[in-house]
C-alpha cells in the first residue's frame, strides 16, 4: 500500500484577518526517499503569530511561503527513514518544518539533546525564549532597580521576557488580556503589578503605577498599546520593538504612533530586533535559561491542542488571544 502524507496548502492569501479558508487539506503519495535526504515523523508543530506575516506577498526577512505549497512552521519530528549522513532513524529533530505529516530534511534541523523535554525545548528554552532572553538583555539593557513593561506578558515571547526582567532585580509591569492571563502573571510568573488592558485603560493605570515612567518597553503588541506606553517613558528610556500582533492582520498599513515626539522629549531609543541575528550566542542563552527554570524562577505553560485537522483552528488561537502560553499541537 502506498503511504501518504497529508499536508495543509498555503491556497490563498488573506486579506486582512486569517481564516481557514486561506488553508487547504490534501494527501499526497510520499516519494522514494532519494540519496541525501531524510524523512521525519512530525511529532509537534508550534505556532507563532509571525506567520501571519510569511503568508503575504511582501518584502520581508523571510520569503513569503509560496501559494499551493505547505504552511511553513517550526515543530519537532522524529527521523523514520534516513539516507543522509547526520540523520539516523530514532533521532529526534526540531527546526523550521511545515504542516505536514511528513517532512524532508532541511539544512539547519537541530538534533534534541538526550533527556530533554521537548515541550521546554519548543517554549521557553525554544525560539520564544530565546527571542525574549537577546530582547530583553541586549537590546533592552535593564539594570536593577528599573521599571521594565511588557506587553503581550502572558505570551511565549512575554512571559519569559517578563520573568528574566524580574530575575535581574527589576520592577516589572505586564499588559495583558483576560483576568486568567492576569492572575497567571501575578501569581506564578510573580510580576510586581499588571494591567488587563480588556478591563483597563493602559495609560492611565501605567501613570497610577509608574510616576517616574518606564525604563525599558518589551513591546510584542504594538498599536494602542505601544502609543499608550509612550506616554509614560522615563528619561533615556528603552523600546524595545519584538513585535507587532495587533498589526499583523490589518488589510492596510496603519498609521504609527501618533505620539512619536514623546521618543525627543525622553531621549529615547526604539529598536527593532529578529532573534535569529542571535544563533551564534544560542548555547549562552540557553544556560542561563535551563538554570533558571530548574531554580524555579521561570514559570512556563504550553497550550498543546491536537490532531492534524486542527492546524489551521490552531493557528488561529494567537490572534484571538485564547492560547494560554506556547501554542503547540501534537500530531
Ligand atoms: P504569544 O504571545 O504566545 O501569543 C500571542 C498573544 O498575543 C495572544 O495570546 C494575545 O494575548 C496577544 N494578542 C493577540 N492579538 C492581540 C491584539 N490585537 N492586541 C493585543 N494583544 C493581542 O505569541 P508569541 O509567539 O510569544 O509572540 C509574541 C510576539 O513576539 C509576536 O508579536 C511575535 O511576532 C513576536 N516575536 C518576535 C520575534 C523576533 O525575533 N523579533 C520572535 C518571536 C516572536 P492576550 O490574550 O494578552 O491579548
Amino acid at each position: 500500500m502506498t503511504q501518504t502524507n497529508r499536508q495543509w496548502l498555503l491556497a490563498n492569501r488573506p486579506q486582512g484577518m486569517v481564516s481557514s479558508d486561506n488553508f487547504e487539506l490534501v494527501e499526497r503519495p510520499l516519494e522514494p526517499l532519494a540519496d541525501g535526504d531524510a524523512r521525519a515523523r512530525m511529532h509537534y508543530l508550534t505556532f507563532e503569530p509571525a506567520m501571519r506575516g510569511w503568508m503575504d506577498d511582501v518584502e520581508s526577512y523571510m520569503p513569503p511561503v509560496p501559494l499551493g505549497e505547505p504552511m511553513r512552521a517550526p515543530g519537532l519530528a522524529i527521523v523514520e527513514e534516513s539516507k543522509h549522513p547526520s540523520y539516523a532513524p530514532g533521532d529526534v529533530v526540531f527546526g523550521m518544518m511545515s504542516w505536514s505529516e511528513y517532512v524532508h530534511q532541511h539544512d539547519g534541523w537541530s538534533k534534541v539533546p538526550e533527556g530533554v523535554d521537548y515541550e521546554l525545548i519548543l517554549g521557553p528554552c525554544g525560539g520564544t525564549g530565546l527571542t525574549a532572553y537577546f530582547g530583553l538583555l541586549d537590546v533592552g539593557q535593564p539594570k536593577e532597580g528599573e521599571t521594565v513593561v511588557v506587553s503581550g506578558a502572558a505570551g511565549a515571547t512575554g512571559s519569559v521576557a517578563a520573568q528574566i526582567a524580574r530575575i535581574k532585580g527589576c520592577r516589572v509591569i505586564g499588559i495583558a488580556g483576560g483576568e486568567d492571563k492576569c492572575r497567571w502573571l501575578t501569581e506564578e510568573a510573580r510580576l510586581d503589578a499588571v494591567i488587563d488592558y480588556k478591563s483597563e485603560k493602559i495609560s492611565a493605570r501605567l501613570g497610577e503605577l509608574c510616576p517616574d515612567g518606564v525604563d525599558v518597553f518589551f513591546d510584542n503588541v504594538g498599536g494602542s498599546t505601544l502609543e499608550a506606553v509612550l506616554n509614560n517613558m522615563a528619561m533615556d528610556a528603552r523600546i524595545v520593538i519584538c513585535g507587532m500582533i495587533s498589526n499583523y492582520n490589518d488589510a492596510e498599513p496603519q498609521p504609527g504612533p501618533r505620539n512619536l515626539f514623546q521618543v525627543i522629549v525622553k531621549r529615547a531609543t526604539i529598536r527593532g530586533f529578529l532573534v535569529f541575528d542571535y544563533m551564534d550566542r544560542r548555547d549562552e542563552a540557553l544556560a542561563d535559561l535551563f538554570s533558571w527554570i530548574a531554580a524555579g524562577e521561570i514559570a512556563s505553560r504550553s497550550d498543546v491542542q491536537e490532531g492534524f485537522e486542527n492546524i489551521p483552528a490552531t493557528f488561529l488561537r494567537l490572534f484571538t488571544g485564547a492560547n494560554q502560553g506556547k501554542q503547540l499541537l501534537r500530531l
